[in-house]
């Protein structure tokens, strides 16, 4: 597939959910693309990117920023509370606040450096075990602590299990939200962002349908 047969894909499941054209942020997952078809993207207009490593997009990313103005950069996976300064630097949003001690890190820094990347904070909706974020009977605590720490907290995110239908847990995400008056709500990849701009997504992080199958050789 490509960037514009995507775009065209979010506009009608806008149209079809009743919501403007353009109101959902469309976030290329560029992590693991070999950096011909990440340009390709950038050299098609779009500017909007999500990596889930801090190592590997400082590695790519302030080179592409000499060469195109206007980069909205998304972290999208597990942040080390030791690469939350270097994450800082990089990225105007992080989705993958966590957990407690990653909060008071992130408030730490924003002191400090008197800025703040928009924040998401990930819910574990599926409860799994190996997946990050908080449980969904403990995102309101979370939601009050992290506003407590001052925290420019945007709205949730979450990843569903690969093997449950994902509007149900587009669901859950988008009532925990509301009750907490949250407006973002990052949830929807490649195979399930229509679905999840009809349960209200305002950020789909969407890779593979963009770029093309990651290839981790
Ligand atoms: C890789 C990744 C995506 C993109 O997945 P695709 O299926 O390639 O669209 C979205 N969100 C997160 C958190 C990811 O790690």
């Amino acid at each position: 597939m490509s960037l514009a047969e995507i775009t065209a894909r979010l506009h009608k499941a806008e149209a079809d959910a009743g919501r403007e054209t353009g109101s959902v942020r469309l976030i290329a997952v560029s992590k693991v693309q070999p950096n011909a078809r990440v340009e390709a993207v950038l050299e098609e207009g779009h500017r909007c990117f999500g990596e889930n490593r801090v190592q590997e997009a400082a590695g790519k990313w302030p080179e592409f920023r000499e060469r195109f103005d206007g980069i909205d950069l998304h972290l999208i996976g597990p942040l080390q509370t030791n690469k939350a300064r270097q994450a800082f630097g990089l990225f105007q949003a992080i989705h993958s606040v966590d957990r407690p001690k990653l909060a008071h890190t992130i408030a730490r820094l924003a002191q400090e450096e008197g800025h703040c990347p928009e924040l998401f904070l990930q819910v574990n909706t599926g409860e799994e075990p190996q997946k990050a974020g908080v449980l969904p009977r403990e995102a309101d605590d979370f939601v009050a602590e992290c506003r407590a720490l001052d925290l420019p907290v945007k709205g949730l995110m979450c990843i569903p299990p690969v093997d449950e239908e994902p509007s149900l847990h587009f669901a859950l995400l988008a009532k925990i939200a509301a009750r907490n008056g949250l407006t973002g709500l990052s949830m929807g990849m490649s195979g399930d962002f229509e679905r999840a701009v009809a349960l209200g997504a305002t950020h789909v992080r969407v890779g593979s349908a963009i770029f093309g199958a990651r290839d981790y050789g």
